[in-house]
């Protein structure tokens, strides 16, 4: 069988002809696999969904309880049979319940991997490679320049600011679903004990991520209604990027404002969205992670998705390996 029998783009995303199914698809259809919750490759709509029990839970979480007409949940590990065509889901360390899935028919094996990551984080499982004959990978910091620093260094960068600004409230700018729970998780790894407060787009996810058995500690909700301005002062507010960008945080005195992303690597992008205390802090892959991982599955070809396709396509055929981009489109991943 030719991997491209196998799996192949069509406008709503990857498709399997033997097993008729999409996985992450950005348009509805009969039955769809995903590999997360992030909204850009979870989205509401499809007739039959199979994905990680965490998964179907954010997506009801985020879309509401009629989000599809039936779900079905894998465990990490099991192999499902759709018509003949084998699929397991295993973890892409990338946020809690994501998944590689790996597709196998006719002695062809390919991973499907969505969004992943290598760094260690303590709010989901850890990628396990897969061995494959083609291997699916993003590449949204698919350039020799982003090289992630280790977390724990960001994240002491941040603390060593709040004590050293006690009067200003520190607004740190993370996405819903997965960022904010790490940072949180990650400040009390740092021996940070103190009231952590929150915006109120993450609480059903942090609570969530809490009865999963990621414990996050004292959260309050960043509210200044019936408090004083300056309780906030030397605190921690947690909340959604796109919220630090309007009026509700002009609430808190002096903010300094942090963002954790692997952008933050772009000096110049912080310049511009006035962020004053830039945090590299990815859930995906730097260029280090996506080479190692490539090598690491042994595929003898490899299909890019969204992000930088060039450089990570060029440096797979300077190495022998078959590549190509997918041009797949509708991917802007909210979780970077
Ligand atoms: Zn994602």
């Amino acid at each position: 069988m030719r991997a491209s029998d196998l799996l192949c783009s069509r406008p709503e995303g990857l498709y399997c002809p033997p097993g008729d199914f999409h996985i992450d698809p950005v348009r509805p259809v009969a039955r769809a696999l995903i590999t997360h919750g992030h909204s850009d490759h979870a989205r509401a709509g499809h007739g039959a969904v199979l994905a990680t029990c965490e998964t179907l839970d954010i997506m009801e979480l985020r879309c509401g309880p009629g989000f599809a007409g039936t779900t079905q949940a894998a465990r990490p590990g099991e192999t499902i049979s759709l018509n003949g065509v084998k699929v397991t889901f295993q973890p892409a360390g990338h946020v809690l319940g994501s998944a590689q899935i790996c597709v196998e028919h006719g002695g062809m094996r390919i991973v499907a991997s969505g969004d992943y990551k290598r760094q260690p984080d303590p709010t989901c499982a850890p990628f396990t490679p897969i061995r494959c004959d083609v291997f699916i990978t993003e590449a949204t910091f698919g350039l020799p320049v982003f090289r992630h620093p280790p977390d724990a260094d960001e994240i002491a960068r941040l603390i060593r600011s709040v004590e050293q600004f006690p009067e200003r409230t520190h607004m740190v700018g993370a996405y819903a679903l997965g960022k904010a729970q790490r940072v949180i998780k990650l400040l009390r790894q740092a021996g940070y004990e103190r009231t952590i407060y929150i915006h109120g787009a993450l609480a059903k996810l942090c609570d969530y991520y809490e009865s999963r058995g990621v414990e996050l500690g004292d959260l309050q909700p960043a509210t200044v209604e019936g408090g004083e301005r300056q309780d906030f002062a030397g605190e921690i507010v947690v909340g959604p990027p796109a919220a630090f960008s309007d009026r509700w945080s002009r609430r808190f005195p002096d903010p300094v404002s942090c963002f954790a992303s692997g952008w933050m690597r772009i000096r110049q992008r912080a310049k511009q969205r006035g962020v004053e205390l830039p945090l590299i802090i990815s859930d995906h892959s730097d260029w280090d992670e996506l080479t190692a991982t490539i090598t690491e599955t042994g595929a003898g070809e490899v299909w890019v998705t969204h992000g930088r396709e060039e450089a990570l396509v060029r440096w797979c055929e300077l190495g022998g390996i078959k590549a190509k981009p997918l041009h797949l489109v509708g991917y802007e991943d909210e979780g970077d």
